[in-house]
């Protein structure tokens, strides 16, 4: 018997034709005709069960591509693809929670998704409370009609992971679902459903399209959660696509390359900025000092460009928000995971629910590009001076 090829391997095999052009050619159609009424009947009947050529919106050889190759990224059953990771998100709470649930979602959760429960899942009769975004506490917080337990690990801005092994057991104990935005793994260094989730959620946005070019949103999951999530993206007329599908399926053949470069240059940013007085701390669950350390060595296989800081009770918001505009190799803007440096102002009293448990300095998120950090960290040092010679340290005259 041959031996299993590495998940490298495997990663660049995924969604490739079995011969001839080494990859799927991009298929941009609508209607798929058949031989005979017979012939149209018999698919009719058979797609939703299995995957085949019917219609344009349930897909082509190019998005069924891309989602074989997620599904080998994620070690899932099967995957649907959304236009965006938001819509991705959207889909997952309508397609198993209805009037009467109650869900359980982390306080980390990437932003947008607070007004989705605010506004949506509360207008349609669906309860929802935040958990502390570690985990902690959680058992509490379970109600009779908890469906559904989101989690985001690590979690937007603050990077806070679940013990995901142990939310698994909590969710199964209760019946309810256990869902996991992975973006930040963006699949390849955390494998939420082989640690006992039902369901991964993928910004294919951030770092699988790789390069600031492309909208999108993947869904894959185990197989007893995979019906429900096939028939609400249906009928909910979600799809992608195929020169999209296309763009995402080529980024993913380097993620692997991308994702070590990432993680390498943010390491060395993040030492840098670690023997800076103007720092008072850097997030990010691979460095040791971080609360998540733990759980990130035994969970995942490696990091990505992102850092938040937190500055030194000497700043402020504005002092952050000012050091921000003066960067030069940091564009500032929403996403990350493109090839490029990012930097945005991080203001938590706005994205959490809960109370802190300590209280925190000025911060602002970092994307670490694929530029040589050197000139990164050149960039951080003048903009760092910046806050030494403030305005206002100048204003006592
Ligand atoms: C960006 C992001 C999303 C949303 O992705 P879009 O494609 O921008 O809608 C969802 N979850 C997380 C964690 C993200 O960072």
């Amino acid at each position: 018997m041959n031996k299993p090829y590495k998940s490298a391997t495997r990663l660049l095999r995924a969604g490739r034709p079995h011969q001839g052009w080494v990859n799927t050619p991009v298929t941009r159609a609508s209607t798929y005709v058949f031989d005979s009424v017979a012939a149209w009947r018999d698919t009719r009947t058979r797609r939703e069960q299995e995957r085949l050529p019917s219609y344009g919106a349930r897909g082509t050889d190019s998005t069924h591509a891309l989602e074989d190759a997620l599904i080998e990224l994620e070690q899932g059953f099967r995957a649907k693809l959304y236009p965006t990771g938001q819509a991705a998100i959207a889909t997952v709470l309508l397609a198993y929670l209805r009037a009467g649930d109650h869900v359980l979602i982390t306080d980390a959760v990437y932003e947008p998704v607070r007004r989705f429960c605010a506004e949506h899942l509360t207008r349609l009769g669906i309860e929802h409370t935040y958990y502390s975004p570690d985990g902690h506490g959680i058992e509490a917080l379970i109600r009779p009609n908890t469906r559904m337990i989101y989690a985001e690990s690590p979690g937007s801005l603050t990077y806070e992971m679940p013990d995901l092994t142990k939310l698994s057991t909590t969710a199964r104990k209760n019946d309810c679902w256990l869902a996991v935005d992975n973006t930040w793994a963006s699949g390849l260094i955390y494998k939420p459903l082989t640690l006992g989730a039902d369901i991964s959620i993928l910004a294919a946005t951030k770092y699988l399209g790789g390069h600031a070019d492309v909208m999108m949103g993947a869904v894959v999951t185990n197989d007893r959660a995979w019906r429900a999530l096939e028939r609400a993206t249906i009928d909910f007329g979600q799809t992608v696509g195929a020169d999209d599908a296309f763009l995402v399926l080529r980024g993913i053949r380097s993620l692997p390359l991308r994702m070590a470069q990432h993680a390498r240059n943010a390491m060395q940013v993040a030492t840098w900025l670690l023997d800076r007085p103007e720092v008072a701390r850097v997030l990010c669950p691979a460095l040791p000092g971080d609360p998540s350390h733990a759980i990130w060595r035994r969970d995942c296989s490696g990091a990505n460009g992102l850092l938040t800081i937190e500055l030194s009770a000497a700043f402020n918001n504005a002092d952050a928000e000012r050091l921000i505009d003066s960067l030069q190799l940091f564009g500032i803007g929403a996403s990350w995971g493109g090839f490029e440096s990012l930097a945005v102002p991080v203001q938590l009293n706005t994205t959490r629910s809960l109370p802190s448990a300590t209280p925190h300095g000025a911060m602002f998120r970092l994307h670490i590009g694929l530029e040589d950090p050197e000139d990164l960290i050149g960039d951080l040092e003048q903009g760092l001076s910046t806050l030494t010679h403030s305005p206002r340290s100048i204003r006592i005259s």
